[in-house]
Formats: structure tokens, C-alpha cells, sequence
């Protein structure tokens, strides 16, 4: 099938952390450290496929903390990392991927921008690793006294995802069973393959202890959150379909405007706009120009969401609430939503689109046309 996939490997007993639940389900910021990883890759467009390796006696977590995202099963991991790496990727002989990116699910934080350098590295190269210097002088010792000061010139401290072609890691690690290896960057040394480092990020811990999950949490509490807020209103006209949050629609009558007049990505649109002060939609795509008549409204969206990205924005979610008497929404909830998240690149569960009637009261009321509202939440780091 090609592409790529992310192997997210937390098949750990996580006993280390202490306490009852495993660190790789411990909550950050009310969500799995587990949810978080899942997350990171499922967003990236450069990711095909999410697959999750875990411990076998954590499948009721693992379930709530998928729970929506619409991942395979996971795959039950063995006793040591390196096994259940291998035991992951053995799994994957049948999608057969281009690429494979293996990350730790104790890394929730992993920036977008290292996943993308990892990626862009494997262009040239079979393996590729993201590494941050070693800034701290290295000691030995010996019976709590130093014995040698070690030289850290060219030393990096390697992180994950660690990304290979798929067949060549799969090769490196069936000839790697036999001995304990530290990374899989070892294993695909260890079989002579190339490993290219790009830079990786501070932000990209490991949580390993509860000081790291402390860390983590005030790293995302650090992010200043925003709201921004959206309206818009088109008038039926001639046609036999309206375009609703990119869903195409049959009707017996169309709706007025200069582009698609989807009145829902519109209000989005503003919304988004609205998080970052940058002005409305009519600012951006001015109907005096010709260059949007008729133009899909998800153009302006998807401008919206890279503007948000260009401040370093991460969207939170989105609501939308579109009002009419007709065309009936409900059935159509599902797939608006997953088309709002497909044009931001975000998961579809932090997109939500409600639909409510004014109960014959007003223009919405009287099937005039139809209106709708957004709400939209950012974190800015
Ligand atoms: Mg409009």
C-alpha cells in the first residue's frame, strides 16, 4: 500500500512511574499520555496510518484512550521494547508501508516539526533520527568520585520517532533477536544501514518519572488559550443542492453568495480568524474580487488554519452550530464534521457541528435562508 506509518510503541508495565496506572496512561492535562502520542501522528499529514503496541493486560486503557480516534486494533507487545518493536512491525508486513516512523508513547509532547524533519531525512536517506546535543559535561565515577571527564564533542542524546524504510528495518530487527539493543537506530546500525540525524527538541520528553509528567504539564499550561467567534448568514436562491460545511446536499433551492456560501465553513472561517485577530473572512477573500466567485469555501478554511499555524497556534476545537429548518442536518453531522478536521489537518473529535431550528421564528424560521455560529479554541505556545 505504501505510505507511512506510525508504530506508537507504550507495551511497558510502566510499573517505574509508581502508583497504580501505567505512565503511558497517566493523564496530562486531562488526557492520556497515551491519547496525546496517538494524537501527534494522527495529525500529521505525512502520517498514513496509526498503529498502536501494548502491554496485553492494558486493553481497557488503551480503549478509552483511543476511544474515537478510529485506530486498528493495537498489537500486544512482548517483554522487552525491542521485541515488541519487532513485534509491531511484523504486524505490518501485510500493509507493507514505505516508511515507518517508531516512536515512544511516553514522548506526548513530540513537536509536528520533528516528525516532519524524520520524514524529510528518509527522502535520502534508509534511517533517520532526531537528536539534541549533549549540553551537560559527562562524568564517570567511581565510588562517588569522578574518574574521567569524557569529551561530548559529537555526542547527541537520540529521541523518537526514530523513521526506516519499513523493509529494512523489519530485516534489521529479525537479525537483531538474538541481542539486547538500546534503540532501533542500534538495531538498524547493527545491520549496516545509514542513520541520518536531523535536530530534534527539548519539548519532546520522555515521561518517565512524575517530575517529567509535572514538567510536561506546565509545558502545556505554559500555551496562552484563545476563542474566537464566527456568524454568517446566506439567503436561499435558485438551485437544487447547498454546500454545508463542504458536505454537497440535495435541496430544492440553492443558496445566494458570491463563493459556495457555505454559510458553515464561513463561520468557522471567522472564527479562526477571530483566535488570532486577523481580521474576517471579507478581509481575506473580498467579494469585490472576481478570483472568488463560486470558489469552495474550504480554500478560505484551510487559509484560516494556516494563519493560526504561522502564530503557532495548535486549534483545541471548533463548534459550530448551523440554523435552518431545512435541509435536516443530523444526517449529515458525521461526515461535516470529518470534513471540517480533513481541511485543518486536525482530528475529527475536536471538531463538532450542532444544528438547531428557531422554531419558525425569524428569517431561519420563516426558510429564508440559513444562518450559523462558531466558537473555535486555540492554544498559542
Ligand atoms: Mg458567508
Amino acid at each position: 500500500m505504501g505510505g507511512t506509518v506510525a508504530l506508537i510503541v507504550g507495551a511497558g508495565e510502566g510499573r517505574r512511574f509508581g502508583g497504580e496506572v501505567p505512565k503511558q496512561y497517566c493523564r496530562l492535562s486531562g488526557e492520556p499520555v497515551m491519547r496525546r502520542s496517538l494524537l501527534a501522528f494522527l495529525e500529521h499529514s505525512g502520517v498514513t496510518d496509526v498503529q498502536a503496541v501494548i502491554h496485553p493486560d492494558h486493553g481497557d486503557l488503551y480503549d478509552e484512550a483511543a476511544r474515537g480516534l478510529g485506530l486498528p486494533a493495537p498489537i500486544h507487545g512482548g517483554v522487552l521494547r525491542q521485541q515488541s518493536v519487532a513485534l509491531g512491525l511484523e504486524s505490518l508486513t501485510k500493509k507493507a508501508p514505505d516508511r515507518v516512523l517508531i516512536h515512544d508513547a511516553a514522548r506526548p509532547l513530540v513537536p509536528a516539526g520533528v516528525i516532519s524533519r524524520v520524514l524529510a531525512a528518509l527522502e535520502t536517506s534508509p534511517g533517520a533520527v532526531p537528536v539534541l546535543p549533549v549540553t551537560d559535561t559527562l562524568k564517570r565515577g567511581d565510588n562517588g568520585t569522578i574518574t574521567v571527564t569524557l569529551d561530548r564533542q559529537g555526542l547527541w542524546r537520540a529521541q523518537t520517532p526514530q523513521g526506516f524504510r519499513f523493509e529494512d528495518i523489519l530485516a534489521a530487527h529479525r537479525q537483531a533477536m538474538s541481542d539486547e539493543l538500546t534503540d532501533d537506530a542500534a538495531v538498524a546500525e547493527r545491520a549496516g544501514l545509514a542513520v541520518a540525524i536531523v535536530e530534534g527538541s527539548e519539548d519532546n520528553v520522555k515521561v518517565t518519572t512524575p517530575e517529567d509528567l509535572a514538567r510536561a504539564e506546565r509545558f502545556l499550561g505554559g500555551g496562552e488559550m484563545r476563542t474566537g467567534m464566527g456568524i454568517d448568514a446566506h439567503r436561499f436562491g435558485d438551485g437544487d443542492h447547498i454546500v454545508l460545511c463542504g458536505i454537497v446536499i440535495p435541496h430544492d433551492a440553492g443558496l445566494e453568495g458570491h463563493s459556495d456560501a457555505d454559510v458553515g465553513l464561513h463561520a468557522v472561517t471567522d472564527a479562526l480568524l477571530g483566535t488570532i485577530g486577523a481580521g474576517d473572512i471579507g478581509s481575506h477573500f473580498p467579494p469585490s474580487d472576481a478570483k472568488w466567485e463560486n470558489a469552495a469555501s474550504e480554500v478560505f478554511l484551510r487559509h484560516a488554519g494556516e494563519l493560526v499555524s504561522a502564530r503557532g497556534g495548535r486549534i483545541s476545537n471548533v463548534d459550530v452550530t448551523l440554523i435552518c429548518e431545512q435541509p435536516k442536518i443530523g444526517p449529515h453531522r458525521e461526515a461535516m464534521a470529518r470534513r471540517i478536521a480533513e481541511i485543518l489537518g486536525i482530528a475529527a473529535e475536536r471538531v463538532s457541528v450542532k444544528a438547531t431550528t428557531t422554531d419558525r421564528l425569524g428569517f431561519a424560521g420563516r426558510g429564508e435562508g440559513i444562518a450559523a455560529q462558531a466558537v473555535a479554541t486555540i492554544s498559542l505556545s
